[in-house]
C-alpha cells in the first residue's frame, strides 16, 4: 500500500515526499531497478540527463502496469546546455529519452556561477517557457544557494517549487532549508543518508536501537518529519523495501533535535560546493 505523503508545491501540483534516485546507477540496470522500486511501491522517480539512465526510468514504466499519471517523474539540464536554445533542445532529448510528453518536475541541475559569465537567470527563462507550454508541470532548481535564489526571484517571474539540495545529518542546511520555507520553495534533500556515510554514526544508531528500527529508517524518518522531500537510492531490494517502510513509525520529539546537532556544516558536504562546481559532460 502506498502511504507515502504527497506535498503541495507553490504552483498547485504535488509530489510524493518520498521517492526512488538513480544516480550512478548504470543505464543498462535503471530499468530493472526502477521497476523494482515501481513494485515496491515508490512512485516518484529523481533521474537527470547527466545520469545517462532517463530511457531506463521511461521504459521501466510503460512497463509497469501504472499509468503514466500514476508516476511522478523529475529530470534535470545538463551541466552543458545552460544557453537557451541548448537548454530547449536538451529537454526535447530528455522527453524523448523518456518516452514521454511532459515531465513532472524539470530542474537546473547546478547553477554553475563560475560558467556561461554566471547567467543561470537566461536558463531559467527557458525552463519557464517549458512550464508555460504544460511539458514541465513544474520547474525548479538545485544546488542553488541563498544568493543564487535571491537572485533569481529579483530577475525572473516564476519562484522554483523545489530547491534539491545536499541535505543529511552532517550538513543540515539550515539557512537554505529556512529560505524555502520563507519563500514557498519545498527543500529536497539529495545523498538524504549521505551515500551511508552517516549510518554509523552512534547517535543514529543508539536511536534505531531503540525504536527497533534500522538507522537507514531513522535518518529517512528524520527528514519526512522536517518536511523535507526524499528519494534514496539502492540497487539492493531488501534496502528499497527498507526505505520505504518508514510510516508505520515515529521519532521521539527530542531525537529531531539530537541529529540535527550533528551538523559539520562545510565539512559534512559528500559533494561539491555549489559556487565553486563547475563541471561539463564532454
Ligand atoms: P543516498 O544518500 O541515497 O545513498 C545511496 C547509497 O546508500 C548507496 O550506496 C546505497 O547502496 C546505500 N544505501 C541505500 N539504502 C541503504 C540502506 N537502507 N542501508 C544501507 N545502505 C543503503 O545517495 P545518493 O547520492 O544516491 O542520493 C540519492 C539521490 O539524490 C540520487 O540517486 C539522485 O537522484 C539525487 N542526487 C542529486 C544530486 C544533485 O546534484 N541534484 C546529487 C546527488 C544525488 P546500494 O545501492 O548498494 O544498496
Amino acid at each position: 500500500m502506498n502511504t507515502v505523503p504527497m506535498i503541495r508545491l507553490n504552483d498547485g501540483h504535488s509530489i510524493p515526499q518520498l521517492g526512488f534516485g538513480v544516480f550512478q546507477i548504470p543505464s543498462a540496470a535503471t530499468e530493472q531497478a526502477v521497476g523494482r522500486a515501481l513494485d515496491v511501491g515508490y512512485r516518484h522517480i529523481d533521474t537527470a540527463e547527466m545520469y545517462a539512465n532517463e530511457r531506463g526510468v521511461g521504459r521501466a514504466v510503460r512497463a509497469s502496469e501504472l499509468d503514466r499519471a500514476d508516476v511522478f517523474i523529475t529530470s534535470k539540464l545538463s551541466n552543458g546546455a545552460h544557453r537557451p536554445d541548448d537548454a530547449r533542445r536538451a529537454f526535447e532529448r530528455t522527453l524523448s529519452e523518456l518516452g514521454s510528453r511532459y515531465v513532472d518536475l524539470f530542474l537546473i541541475h547546478w547553477p554553475l556561477p563560475t560558467l556561461y559569465d554566471g547567467d543561470f537567470v537566461s536558463t531559467w527563462q527557458a525552463l519557464e517557457e517549458f512550464h508555460r507550454d504544460g511539458r514541465a508541470r513544474s520547474i525548479g532548481v538545485s544546488n542553488f544557494t541563498v544568493e543564487h535564489l535571491e537572485r533569481l526571484l529579483a530577475e525572473s517571474d516564476v519562484v522554483p517549487a523545489v530547491n534539491q539540495i545536499e541535505l543529511h545529518p552532517y550538513l543540515v542546511n539550515a539557512e537554505l532549508r529556512e529560505y524555502g520555507e520563507e519563500h514557498g520553495i519545498a527543500t529536497e534533500a539529495w545523498s538524504p543518508i549521505a551515500q551511508g556515510a552517516v549510518l554509523d554514526d552512534p547517535v543514529i544508531v543508539a536511536i534505531a536501537r531503540r525504536l527497533g528500527r534500522k538507522p537507514a529508517q531513522v535518518v529517512l524518518r528524520w527528514h519526512l518529519e522536517r518536511g523535507s522531500i526524499v528519494f534514496p537510492k539502492s540497487t539492493t531490494p531488501a534496502r528499497m523495501a527498507e526505505n520505504f517502510a518508514i510510516f508505520d513509525f515515529q521519532l521521539a520529539p527530542d531525537d529531531i533535535e539530537t541529529i540535527a546537532a550533528l551538523d559539520r556544516g562545510e565539512d559534512g558536504r559528500t559533494g561539491p560546493n555549489p559556487d565553486a562546481f563547475a563541471h561539463v559532460p564532454a
